[in-house]
């Protein structure tokens, strides 16, 4: 057997890179496994939207905790710059989730206001403030909410951020190493079973994203999880089209650094086939020209697809093997695993040192969950 480390981390993903990152900072020797590239999966398919208060809901368990996550990010971007060289872009521009119909207006209304209540800054834009705010947005918007804190980043360099700061702090990482089954003794995890051999630790975090049901399937643990895939597209533009992130029903429109904006994106249940359709991309061209008419005159750039870890209630799962001791679980981010990064990464470096935290209780692994697909 190799050599002994404090933590195993199954995955290279945004989540993982940022387990290891903390658990480096703590002093930890750590081994990242992953079974392809890093970041290849759904951390490099993000948008990279912070969407915490546009994508979530006041009463949601996770409102607060996406918020304090969103939070971390300005000291974040300093941090991983300084220690890897990597800049991961945050913009905070704010995001506008705009109405396209009275209902959704509605809607957004009494959003802002429990999100107020809540101590959060968001406030109704109408038509007219829309076409100051953003002159080239379709005409027909009937208003939107506008959220000044929902930031963006580069999701692929957010992930590779991580990791190589992790690596910089002494973390050891192995692509293209698949670990396939756990090894246990009495109750307790000692270490994993991989591709090229066995690696000891009495601390294994799996954080393998839509994949992670497979592996912990070995240690009789069923997450009720399903992937979901997800298209997008970019194309360039040699003036900014829009300033702020546009948010609507089914489309997104994220303006990068350098003129580029990403659309996505599809929700597509219960497939691991990360092929872009045709179907896919021209429902979202259809939303993007229907929000943004003057996208019609850019640039052509990419399309891709990523699978996102979803769970059966919308909640990820962070906890420790109830049956086997030493074995923690970080997966089912579903859309907003870029934007809940940063505090996955403490809480469960937190929890790898045995920290006592009320915040883990709603997404306890032992809590009921129904599959919401079939
Ligand atoms: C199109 C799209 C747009 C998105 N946009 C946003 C957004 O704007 N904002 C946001 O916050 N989130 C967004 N998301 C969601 C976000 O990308 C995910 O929630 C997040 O990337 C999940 O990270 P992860 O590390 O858990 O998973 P992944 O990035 O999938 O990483 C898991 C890694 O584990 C590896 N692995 C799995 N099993 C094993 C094994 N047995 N051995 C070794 N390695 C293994 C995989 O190869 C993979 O590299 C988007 C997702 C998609 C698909």
């Amino acid at each position: 057997m190799n050599s002994v480390y404090d933590a195993i981390i199954v995955g290279g993903g945004v989540i993982g890179g940022s387990i290891a990152f903390q658990l480096a900072k703590r002093g930890k020797r750590v081994l990242v496994l992953e079974k392809d590239r890093l970041a290849g999966k759904a951390s490099s398919a993000a948008a990279g939207m912070l969407g915490a208060q546009a994508e979530l809901e006041a009463d949601d368990p996770l409102f607060t905790l996406a918020n304090r996550s969103r939070g971390m990010f300005p000291a974040l971007e300093k941090e991983l710059k300084e220690s890897s060289g990597v800049d991961i872009e945050l913009v905070n521009k704010g995001m506008l989730k705009v109405a396209l119909t009275n209902e959704q207006a509605a809607g957004l209304q009494n959003k802002i206001k429990t999100q107020q209540a809540a101590g959060l800054e968001a406030e109704w834009l109408t038509a007219a403030d829309i076409r100051k705010a953003e002159p080239l947005l379709a005409n027909a918007l009937k208003g939107a909410m506008y959220i000044p804190h929902d930031g963006q980043v580069s999701a692929a360099k957010l992930a590779l951020a991580f990791t190589k700061s992790a690596e910089e702090l002494g973390v050891e990482i192995k692509e293209f190493v698949e670990v396939c089954d756990f090894l246990t003794e009495n109750g307790v995890i000692t270490g994993v079973v991989t591709t090229v051999g066995e690696f000891s630790s009495e601390n294994v975090i799996v954080a393998g994203g839509a994949w992670s049901a497979f592996l912990l399937e070995k240690a009789g643990i069923n997450l009720v999880t399903h992937p979901v895939k997800g298209e997008c597209f970019s194309v360039l533009t040699n003036r900014p089209l829009i300033e702020k992130t546009i948010f609507s029903d089914g489309c997104y429109l994220v303006p990068k650094i350098g003129g580029r904006i990403i659309v996505g994106a599809t929700v597509k249940p219960n497939t691991f086939n990360q092929q872009v359709s045709i179907d896919g991309i021209a429902t979202l061209i259809e939303k993007a020209t229907r929000l943004l008419p003057a996208i019609k005159g850019t640039e052509w750039e990419k399309t891709w697809a990523g699978i996102r870890p979803q769970t059966g209630d919308g909640l990820p799962y962070f906890g420790e093997h109830p049956a086997c001791k030493g074995l923690f679980i970080a997966t089912g981010h579903f859309r907003n695993g870029i934007l809940l990064s940063p505090i996955t990464g403490v809480l469960m470096a937190d929890m790898v040192e045995g920290k006592p935290n009320q915040e883990w209780s709603a997404f306890r692994l032992d809590r009921s969950v129904q599959p919401i697909f079939s």
